[in-house]
């Protein structure tokens, strides 16, 4: 029997940058740990080091110190087990939707047919039936994000990073995708991270939301909050929503 995929271990992981050569301490001492299959909202103040942590675990940034571990390997690069949502979907403009979903399909070894009904299955995932052809300036910027997502998960990752993935979009937008988003992790059963400045989308989304405090980027003691309800509490909402 394998054991259930998507552990993240990270512990007291600091991240300097450097702006006109004065160090800036974007992440102190960070230590959190997800389990598989948890849906982590993650709030904190502009600044305080949420994009860093989440590029981190992407494998796009390295830690000045201290380890970021995934399923008891440490993360030292990009790789196929995490996908990465930002708040700008990243669409390659002159490319269909279905063109932009393949060429986040990274597995090579798939036969044309396979890659085909992968792509195909992951655009019925997030709703974009129909929409195969269109261009991303065909598409509402909630489209556009769905697109993103599925591209982000094409590859059938363990973990998804999402960089405030709302953030851009109108609020009835918002709802529907928060309720999709919920939707497509009880159905993939994969581990979520969810970086946002909504307080009422992290609690409505997350198994768990961590707060980051101000600054320097330390995740604040005794502010994690376990929620006991929150797929009922996000249906309810979203009934309201919809009628
Ligand atoms: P958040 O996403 O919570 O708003 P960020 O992780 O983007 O915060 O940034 C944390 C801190 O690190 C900020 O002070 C930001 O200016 C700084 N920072 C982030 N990325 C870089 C970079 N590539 N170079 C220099 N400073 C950076
Ligand atoms: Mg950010």
């Amino acid at each position: 029997m394998t054991s259930p995929r998507g552990q993240i271990d990270i512990s007291g992981v600091t991240k300097r940058f450097r702006i006109k050569d004065r160090p800036l301490l974007a992440l102190d001492q960070i230590s959190l740990s997800v389990a598989p299959g948890e849906f982590v909202s993650i709030v904190g103040p502009s600044g305080c080091g949420k994009s860093t942590l989440l590029r981190l675990l992407a494998g796009l940034e390295r830690a000045d110190s201290g380890r970021l571990v995934k399923d008891g390997t440490e993360i030292s690069g990009p790789s196929l087990d995490r996908g990465l949502v930002f708040q700008e979907p990243r669409l390659f403009p002159w490319l269909t939707v279905v063109q932009n979903i393949t060429l986040g399909l990274q597995n090579q070894r798939m036969s044309r047919a396979e890659r085909r009904r992968g792509v195909a299955e992951h655009i019925d995932l997030v709703g974009l039936a129909g929409f195969e052809n269109a261009y991303p300036h065909q598409l509402s910027g909630g489209m556009a994000q769905r697109a993103a997502i599925a591209r982000a998960l094409v590859n059938r990752p363990e973990v998804l990073l999402l960089d405030e993935p709302f953030g851009a979009l109108d609020a009835l937008t918002r709802a529907r995708l928060q309720g999709e988003l919920q939707r497509i992790w009880a159905h993939e059963g994969i581990t979520m991270l969810l970086v946002t400045h909504d307080v009422d989308e992290a609690v409505i989304l997350g198994d768990r939301v961590v707060v980051m405090a101000p600054r320097p980027g330390r995740i604040a003691r005794g502010v994690e909050v376990d929620l006991p309800h929150p797929r009922i509490r996000a249906d309810d909402r979203l009934v309201r929503l919809r009628n």
